[in-house]
């Protein structure tokens, strides 16, 4: 990720071990356990949806800080889908038919009115999991009752909200935003399902590429036309000053695109296919919408990128810590790198710099790699996921594959 021409220090609280002492752009990186508030910088940017949620923003804007991220009220729309979804009522943005439900006898009755997929959402946060899609009625109503009781998901899942079900490829649009203005950042695509053929229960994310070959210029301005400028006015008028990033997950529906779900962040694995492919000034411009006024847009190098998530046994249910990772060197890369290949580390541990790394957290690793087109850059993001081993590793082996094969026709 190139953050900028001029000398840029990124320190990082609390990272994690397998953080680069420095970027490809240049910029150094450090490490510091202290909380946010208590460190110097010139800007701070929030990275994850529970800091948010808890009102991080306000806090250090409260205390004379420029700040990426929205405050508590502008993040409610990651922290609560019954809200972000009145948002988009009102900002008549299309999205998905949805009914929000606390009772077990509501839920019956409108499902039994609906067709499948079965479409049923926690409330509240759940880590990119409390989502379920279903064709069986039965599994449906379990998963409700579920969510409701508070045995799966706690007090996020004590409202649901059942979705209608859509069909379509689904795009990731992110969005810079300082208040007023948006500029996109590149489309790209995420893989929500754990197994291949998008079998097997949601995730965070198996994997992502971008560009989206299908997805040029003029249809990422329909897009943010369509989806993005208008809950930004919806918030505006509300008076929330958004100033920060918004992440748009879309369906490209045969009734046209449909919001499904917003993060109010970066969301990932779709940052490790953009940003590796981000042309320098990242800094400058996360500064200007910060300060209200964004000067200049993200622009993207021509190449493609495509990233592999390695994820523990047993995630997302119940991921196995402890495994003891091979193929990583002491600097948590390919040990017998490749060029073109950054890894990210999610969940990761070790005891000293010495010692090898260990499986940390239920997606462990994503192999991001960089080609001339998606096949290329397909091929050599699989030639480097596959010198990486662990106990139990779970990975998809067809990320990005339908792209690929259709670029080349
Ligand atoms: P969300 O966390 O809301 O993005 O949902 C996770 C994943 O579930 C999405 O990426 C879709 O693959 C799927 N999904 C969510 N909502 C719908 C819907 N209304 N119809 C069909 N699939 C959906």
């Amino acid at each position: 990720m190139a953050l900028a021409g001029c000398d840029v220090n990124v320190t990082v609280t609390p990272g994690n071990p397998g953080m680069p002492g420095r970027l490809p752009g240049g910029a150094s990186i450090s490490i510091d356990a202290r909380p946010a508030s208590e460190l110097e910088s010139d800007l701070v940017v929030i990275g994850p949806e529970v800091p948010l949620v808890d009102g991080l923003a306000d806090e250090l804007r409260g205390a004379g800080r420029l700040v990426l991220g929205p405050g508590a009220d502008g993040a409610k729309l990651e922290g609560s889908k019954a809200f972000m979804k009145e948002l988009l009522v009102d900002a008549q943005v299309p999205t998905a038919g949805h009914w929000t439900i606390t009772e077990l006898d509501q839920a019956a009755s409108v499902l039994a009115g609906l067709s499948p997929p079965y479409v049923i959402k926690t409330d509240g946060l759940a880590a990119g999991k409390g989502v379920l899609v279903t064709d069986s009625l039965d599994e449906a109503m379990a998963d409700v009752a579920a969510k409701l009781s508070g045995d799966a998901f706690g007090a996020a899942g004590a409202t649901v909200v059942i979705e209608e079900g859509l069909m379509g490829p689904e795009c990731s649009l992110i969005a810079l935003c300082d208040g007023q203005r948006a500029v996109p950042f590149a489309p790209a695509q995420d893989f929500k399902r754990l197994e291949d053929r998008d079998g097997g229960p949601n995730t965070g994310g198996m994997g992502a590429y971008s560009p989206m070959p299908e997805v040029d210029e003029s249809l990422t301005a329909e897009l943010m036309d369509l989806c993005v400028l208008p809950t930004l006015d919806a918030l505006r008028s509300r008076g929330i000053d958004y100033r920060g990033l918004l992440y748009a997950g879309l369906m490209l529906t045969e009734a046209g695109p449909k919001v499904i779900e917003f993060n109010v962040r970066f969301g990932d694995p779709e940052a490790q296919v953009i940003l590796p492919r981000l042309c320098p000034g990242l800094f400058e411009l996360l500064c200007s919408a910060a300060n209200g006024l964004i000067e200049g847009r993200p622009t993207f190098v021509e190449q493609s990128a495509v990233t592999v998530v390695l994820a523990a046994a047993g995630y997302p249910q119940s991921p196995v810590l402890g495994a003891t990772i091979s193929g990583l060197g002491a600097d948590g890369q390919l040990a017998d790198g490749l060029d073109g290949v950054t890894v990210f580390h999610a969940g990761t541990a070790r005891s000293d710099p010495s010692a090898p790394f260990l499986v940390a957290g239920g997606r462990v690793l994503a192999v991001t790699a960089l080609g001339e087109d998606l096949a290329a850059a397909r091929v050599l993001a699989y030639q480097a996921s596959d010198r990486i081993d662990f106990d139990g590793v779970q990975r998809r082996h067809d990320i990005a594959a339908r792209a690929a094969e259709e670029e080349g026709r």
